[in-house]
């Protein structure tokens, strides 16, 4: 019988107890890797990278899958993949085309390590996909998680997998009544994955953890009277299922102010290329100055300046710049940007790429689709292509202004 801990958090086991854990016992992992894995049999879902046991579509999915639902990844999946088909073909690629792939996936962090792993793949290993634990784990952005992913699914290798749904089963699993983002937690979680994926068949184990947590153990209100291994579940049996895991609170957003200005001239607008070692490096924008505070996409310009100003200083050139037409708010890893975005016309000078920028160019606002953006500079474009006629969406808190006055 398992002891209960004292009142105040979550009820389950005392952590410091060896012996109230059901993983320690050989019967409960030997029933719940047999339930888990004929439930998955029944009901796991046909997704594009569960078609074959291919490591590196495998690689892929898991990357996208960072931070990102299954049904947002599926169409970038294929796409991705019909791009750049094998190893070879994405090590070849250009860094613009990658990122153009995964433009709206966010993390574009993952997508670079993504053709770092690549390269190194064709570099180090011939372009085959090494099936060493110790050469996987050494590719760009692949962490234990990952690692275990590629693995078990690709290789059957007896490698855990603790990610955001396994955690949230097996935290469950044990009544587990500590914050589960600590080090110990994470610790514990990790020793019981490891106990209870098997020699054989780790593939077909973790992902019916994995889909176990997608399907049935989710998040808020597990849909326990269905759940195959409700009857090997500690919570489930204390009653406390809805009270794990527990999470600390995440800290409220900081927020941050911007202003971009869209620069028209003869019919064209002016965006600027971002540089090397920053925030959405290599993407373009229109040229956007830092207001007030945290600057995590580091656009200071050291001092504050007024936007016109700003122009100058980014692109080189002189421009009215009009008052606030709309603004965009949006999530920056822990920020929360307000960007106020104005209509601006150019008045004189040829530009040029000013600080922590590589290039600029002029173009039609229906050719900036073509260019490699982020998702806040996209939904500026998507709403100038549709401007007049739309009216402001529900996180934008300008109305449109007049048209751009004639240059
Ligand atoms: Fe999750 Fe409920 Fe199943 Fe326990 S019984 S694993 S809480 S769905």
């Amino acid at each position: 019988m398992a002891r209960i801990s004292r009142p105040g958090r979550a009820r389950g086991p005392d952590p410091e107890s060896e012996g109230d854990f059901p993983d320690r016992d050989p019967s409960w992992v030997g029933r719940v890797r047999e339930r888990l894995v004929n439930w998955y049999g029944e009901a796991h879902r046909r997704l594009p990278w569960r078609e074959d046991r291919d490591p590196y579509r495998i690689l892929v999915s898991e990357m996208m899958l960072v931070q990102t639902t299954v049904t947002a990844v599926i169409p970038y999946f294929s796409r991705f993949l019909g791009r750049f088909p094998t190893v070879g073909a994405l090590a070849a690629a250009d860094e613009a085309d990658v990122l153009k792939a995964w433009e709206g996936l966010g993390y574009y962090r993952r997508a670079r390590q993504l053709q770092a792993a690549a390269r190194v793949i064709v570099a180090e290993h011939a372009g085959v996909f090494p099936d060493d634990p110790e050469a996987i784990r050494a590719l760009p952005g692949v962490g234990r998680y990952i690692a275990g992913a590629v693995l078990s699914f690709a290789f059957d290798r007896p490698a855990p997998i603790v990610e955001a749904n396994t955690q949230r089963v097996l935290s469950r699993w044990l009544a587990w009544g500590e914050d589960l983002k600590a080090t110990r937690s994470q610790a514990r979680l990790w020793e019981a994955a490891g106990r209870l994926v098997p020699e054989v068949g780790a593939g077909s184990f973790n992902q019916a953890f994995m889909e176990l947590g997608a399907l049935i153990c989710i998040p808020r209100a597990p849909l326990c009277l269905t759940c195959p291994v409700a009857g090997e579940c500690l919570s489930r049996r204390l009653g406390v299922q809805d009270r794990i895991p527990v999470v600390r609170p995440r800290p409220a957003p900081k927020e941050v102010a911007e202003s971009c200005a869209v620069v028209a001239r003869g019919g064209r607008v002016l965006v600027v290329q971002r540089g090397p070692g920053r925030l959405w490096e290599r993407f373009w924008e229109f040229p956007t100055i830092h207001r007030s505070g945290p600057d995590p996409a580091g656009r200071s310009l050291g001092e504050p300046v007024d936007l016109a100003e700003g122009v100058r200083r980014l692109a080189g050139i002189s421009a009215w710049v009009g008052p606030v037409a709309r603004t965009f708010r949006f999530g920056v890893t822990t920020h929360r940007v307000t960007m106020e975005v104005h209509r601006a016309t150019w008045l004189g000078g040829e530009p040029a790429p000013g600080p922590g920028l590589v290039d600029l160019a002029w173009e039609p606002i229906e050719a900036l689709g073509d260019y490699t953006l982020g998702a806040s500079t996209r939904r500026i474009v998507t709403w100038l292509g549709s401007e007049a006629s739309e009216p402001p969406g529900p996180d934008d808190e300008a109305g449109l202004d007049p048209p751009f006055p004639p240059i």
